[in-house]
């Protein structure tokens, strides 16, 4: 289990506190941060992006509330050891540049490096080696004023690198940059954090940006409306804490259930393990929302599973607002949500009925939701494998062995990840139609 590297709990930020003029610039924003990260904290001009950010930094004491870098309160620090976190903690990036126009661009990269107390040697091949890396190098002894806005940002990104610090803070870092100088540090940003490993923390209103982050904080009037993960990147372990439960687990707290309840009858039964199932449908088709999106869906998917809802209201549900009692995801999302439970509900529903053909049914299904390509041969072999499995006389495992062996020693041939999907698809579906 990772830990975050940053926790925002409660942060509220209320300037002129008490007066008539009171802003309540941050109002209880809980933000977590893992190690690698890059977020984007996206919304309207004065929604209180930047207050966040230097939240964050300790720049901008909380009034109420904490933030804890790295295992830190910051507002628990020593005055020395506020200092030596910024030196070495955290770098800044800011839109204005803040470059101290009186000096080099060497000079500026190295001024980090100089409160360090370092060796002017040892700073100036430090900084020489960023300036070559973001190719400013031939910049080195010009001023601030002789450079363009994108070489500036460049120098002051290598600045904020200067003493290797794990986590980057960029405040609308390309906002008074062209097209092509800002998508120049974008790219700068994107190697940071996927090649240099830094957990990068990006202030932007520019939608177009959002591509970049692995996930998003939505911002609005102080406080923080949603978390997004971008499912276009990758997600990272840390994302997807907790949501997942291991095929292990479903089958032993399966196995618990059933001797817990030997003594009502099946639809007793029936009714009881339908929290159980909407906790397992919901983790099997989506590990990446946040915990609220997840609890409200969950409590939808419950109504839907007692029947309380049909299908046209879980979808709407899922699309509406938390404040109008939905669970805050969107429309195509719900759409699709809603659509693959049907499709995994009728499966259930098509191994209930005793037909002779609800087998191939079932790995017609099956082999067209994962793409498999079977020839005739093969697919008479995985139609025998899921009865065995359907009729419970193998168990998962003995189904994921007979999937992913070899065509020649009489397996089905999957690539090992198909045929782990097969079997977690086929374990949830044969929950589903238990007593359904
Ligand atoms: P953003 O970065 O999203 O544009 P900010 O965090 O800068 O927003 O500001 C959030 C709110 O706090 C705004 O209403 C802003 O006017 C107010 N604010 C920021 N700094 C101060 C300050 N020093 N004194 C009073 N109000 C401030
Ligand atoms: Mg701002």
């Amino acid at each position: 289990m990772i830990e975050p590297c940053i926790k925002v709990d409660q942060l509220r930020v209320i300037y002129n506190k008490g007066k008539s003029n009171e802003v309540r610039s941050l109002d209880g924003v809980s933000v977590e941060i893992y190690p690698e990260e890059y977020i984007i904290i996206y919304g309207p001009s004065g929604c209180g992006k930047s207050t966040l950010l230097y939240g964050i930094s300790g720049l901008q004491a909380p009034t109420y509330g904490d933030v804890i870098v790295q295992g830190k309160n910051l507002a628990q620090m020593t005055k020395r050891e506020t200092v030596e976190f910024h030196q070495t903690q955290v770098g800044m990036v800011f839109q204005a540049f803040y470059l101290i126009e009186t000096l080099t661009v060497l000079d500026n990269v190295c001024l980090p490096k100089v409160f360090r107390g370092e060796g002017l040697k040892e700073r100036r091949e430090k900084a020489m080696e960023l300036l070559r890396r973001f190719s400013i190098s031939e910049q080195a002894d010009k001023f601030p004023a002789q450079l363009s806005g994108g070489q500036k940002q460049r120098v002051s990104i290598a600045r904020a690198l200067v003493n290797n610090p794990e986590i980057i803070l960029a405040d609308e870092p390309v906002g008074n940059l062209d097209s092509e100088s800002a998508q120049n540090v974008l790219d700068i940003f994107k190697e940071i954090n996927e090649i240099d490993k830094k957990t990068l923390i990006m202030v932007t209103h520019n939608p177009e940006h959002l591509i970049y982050a692995d996930r998003i904080i939505h911002m609005k009037d102080g406080k923080k409306v949603s978390e997004e993960v971008n499912h276009d990147k990758r997600p990272k372990e840390a994302l997807i804490k907790d949501v997942a439960a291991t095929p292990d687990e479903i089958s032993s707290e399966l196995k618990l259930l059933m001797r817990t309840f030997k003594n009502l009858s099946l639809q007793q039964v029936g009714v009881l393990l339908i929290p159980f199932k909407a906790k397992q449908l919901l983790t099997h088709i989506i590990s990446e929302l946040n915990e609220e999106q997840v609890g409200a869906a969950e409590n939808l998917l419950k109504e839907f599973l007692f029947k309380n809802i049909d299908s046209t209201g879980l979808s709407e549900k899922l699309d509406l607002d938390f404040d109008k009692g939905g669970a805050g995801w969107n429309k195509i999302r719900a759409m699709s949500f809603t659509d693959r439970t049907k499709k995994i509900l009728s499966q259930a529903e098509i191994l209930n009925s005793d037909q002779e053909t609800n087998i191939v049914t079932f790995s017609d299904y099956l082999a067209d939701l994962y793409h498999l390509k079977l020839d005739d041969e093969i697919m008479l072999r995985f139609r025998s494998f899921i009865k065995l499995r359907v009729e419970n006389r193998i168990d998962r495992f003995g189904l994921q062995q007979r999937l992913d062996t070899s065509k020649k020693l009489g397996g089905a041939g999957l690539y090992k990840g198909s045929a782990e999907k097969v079997v977690r698809e086929v374990e949830l579906i044969m929950l589903l139609k238990y007593s359904a």
